[in-house]
């Protein structure tokens, strides 16, 4: 299933049923379902929300200046003479990091940014450690694993639990709702979903694959259906309160025009 279909579906049916049962629909609580219906995929380093969070046009400027501080470090080493050879070897790997493939370039960024977050961790709270540490896993493991089972959903659960806990904001319901939807729709694609690894047990419908004439079909009843509750949960009760507005505003003029 693409990455729009999953945020249209995910964010658009959670925002929908926490309106229908009343709940205060906030833009943090929409951000997170809209983060959350992507966030599973971030075990794929191509998925839509690696491509919003590292853009090929930032990897390009990253590589570049990788090339750039490679040269610079290697002309240092050389008139410093700081531990020559050994010193040259980590200059090429930093300029050959630039021949690395797009979707392992990002996998390895997903490291580095998670090693980072892991010390600074330390002293920044224990969170930052935890999301860091999730974030190599992450990056390591293979796609539809971890992040695609039932210990992603409350790990991912938990973690906003917490965060609403702090921020006096429920947004764990959000998150949760719109990271199961995720996994839903993946559970109609072919490879399905793995929910309790290690165990080989799979959860599939195989309606459909992506890319697809079947997957085409597939997401577009999705989506539809996911329009038709917004509908019904937005545009419905919009019309309900004008008509209400409407003949309240009639009944007035009317009264006025008999005195
Ligand atoms: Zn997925």
């Amino acid at each position: 299933m693409t990455g729009r279909t999953h945020l249209i579906v995910g964010s658009g049916v959670t925002l929908s049923v926490m309106s229908l049962i009343g709940q205060n629909i906030t833009l943090p609580a929409a951000l997170v379902a809209i983060v959350s219906s992507l966030l599973p995929d971030i075990d794929e380093p191509n998925s839509l929300l690696m491509q919003k969070t590292m853009p090929k046009t930032m990897l390009k400027k990253i590589k570049l200046a990788l090339v750039a501080a490679g040269i610079g470090f290697m002309i240092y080493c050389y008139f410093k003479s700081f531990y020559v050879p050994f010193s040259y070897g980590i200059g090429m790997l930093m300029i050959g990091a630039c021949l690395i493939h797009q979707r392992l370039f990002r996998q390895l960024l997903m490291v580095i940014l998670g090693g980072l977050m892991l010390y600074l961790g330390a002293s920044a709270g224990p969170w930052w450690g935890t999301i860091g540490a999730l974030l190599m896993v992450c990056a390591v493991l293979p796609h539809r694993g971890l992040t695609h089972s039932i210990y992603g959903i409350i790990i991912w659960g938990a973690v906003l639990y917490f965060a609403s806990l702090r921020l006096g904001e429920p947004l764990w319901t959000s998150g949760v709702m719109a990271y199961t939807l995720h996994l839903m729709c993946d559970v109609l694609t072919k490879h399905g979903i793995q929910p309790l690894p290690p165990f080989k047990w799979k959860f599939r419908l195989p309606l459909m694959s992506t890319g697809k004439f079947s997957g085409f079909l597939v997401e577009s009843i999705c989506i539809t259906l996911t329009f038709v509750l917004i509908w019904h949960a937005f545009i419905e009760p919009m019309g309900e309160t004008m008509f209400s507005l409407f003949t309240h505003f009639k009944n007035r003029v009317s009264a006025m025009l008999n005195i």
